[in-house]
């Protein structure tokens, strides 16, 4: 029970495909007290339904559109009355257009820039302020990025310059929050086919040709992802901060 009655803020869990989810279902196992925030109201009666079917009742779930100021006011404010401090946060949230998410990487329009830097880098940020104030000493953060950040990858195009800066803003927020013992970390997962990752151009040829050539000879899954969050929201994790660690069995360690 490495996160045994700890209070962890989980941003992105859609539906069951969701690797928010897969997070959510490991800290559920090690008996965590859960806050889901979610965008839609579809959104929270999907996460209603998967935890009815866990049998888990100790949670709490409010609406965090991550553009929107005012909903990490609210959010932060009700999760403070509710539990008074949070031991953790799991950002899992992303979004592109469609149309940016193929062809050249030149064509990308500034609004379609500017969106896919907004919710799925710029939120991370003002997420781990709202988080790190309810924190005491030995809070964590973690987020969840792709290789498409560090080199190129086919079509992942705006998402991948969004990656890059959410890797950034990770070693500079573990510098803030590093004085006060509160970690920053992320998770750079291999391909999984969930909502959010079929808009990638060609996405089953990735995967495809990620099984071929990946050390490991398979996916990744909910389970590996759900254990290194595990570790890095527990104190197994206690001297690591600023790190990216790949879950991709393998993959990223390839030069050809
Ligand atoms: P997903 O579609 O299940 O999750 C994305 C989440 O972002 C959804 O819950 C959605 O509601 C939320 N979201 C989008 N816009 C929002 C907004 N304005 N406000 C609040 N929430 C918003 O897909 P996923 O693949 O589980 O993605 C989760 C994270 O994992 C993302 O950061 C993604 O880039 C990253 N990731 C995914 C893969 C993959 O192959 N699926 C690989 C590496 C990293």
């Amino acid at each position: 029970m490495l996160v045994d009655n700890k209070n962890i803020v989980i941003m992105g869990v859609a539906n069951k495909w969701s690797i928010a989810w897969g997070i959510a279902n490991k800290m559920i196992e090690n008996n965590a007290n859960l806050i889901f925030t979610y965008l839609e109201e579809r959104n929270k009666i999907s996460i209603e339904k998967l935890l009815e079917k866990e049998n888990y009742t100790n949670y709490m779930l409010v609406k965090l559109d991550v553009t929107i100021d005012e909903d990490y006011e609210n959010a932060f404010k009700m999760i403070k009355e509710k539990y008074g401090h949070i031991d953790g946060m799991v950002h899992s949230v992303a979004f592109a257009k469609k149309e940016e998410l193929s062809g050249n990487y030149f064509d990308t329009s500034r609004e379609g820039y500017l969106l896919s830097q907004n919710i799925s880098s710029y939120s991370f940020v003002k997420a781990s302020k709202h988080a790190s104030d309810l924190m005491n000493e030995k809070g964590q953060i973690i987020c969840l990025t792709y290789l498409g950040g560090e080199r190129v990858v086919l079509n992942y195009n705006v998402m991948g310059v969004a990656k890059a800066s959410l890797e950034a803003s990770v070693k500079y927020l573990a510098h803030d929050l590093g004085k006060r013992n509160i970690r920053v970390n992320a998770i750079s997962s291999g391909p999984i086919k969930t909502t959010s990752a079929k808009g990638v151009g060609e996405f089953s040829k990735l995967m495809d040709g990620f099984i071929k050539k990946a050390p490991m000879g398979r996916l990744v899954n909910h389970e590996d992802l759900g254990n290194t969050a595990l570790y890095l929201l527990s104190d197994l994790s206690s001297g690591v901060t600023g790190e990216n660690i790949h879950v991709d069995c393998g993959y990223s360690v390839l030069g050809y």
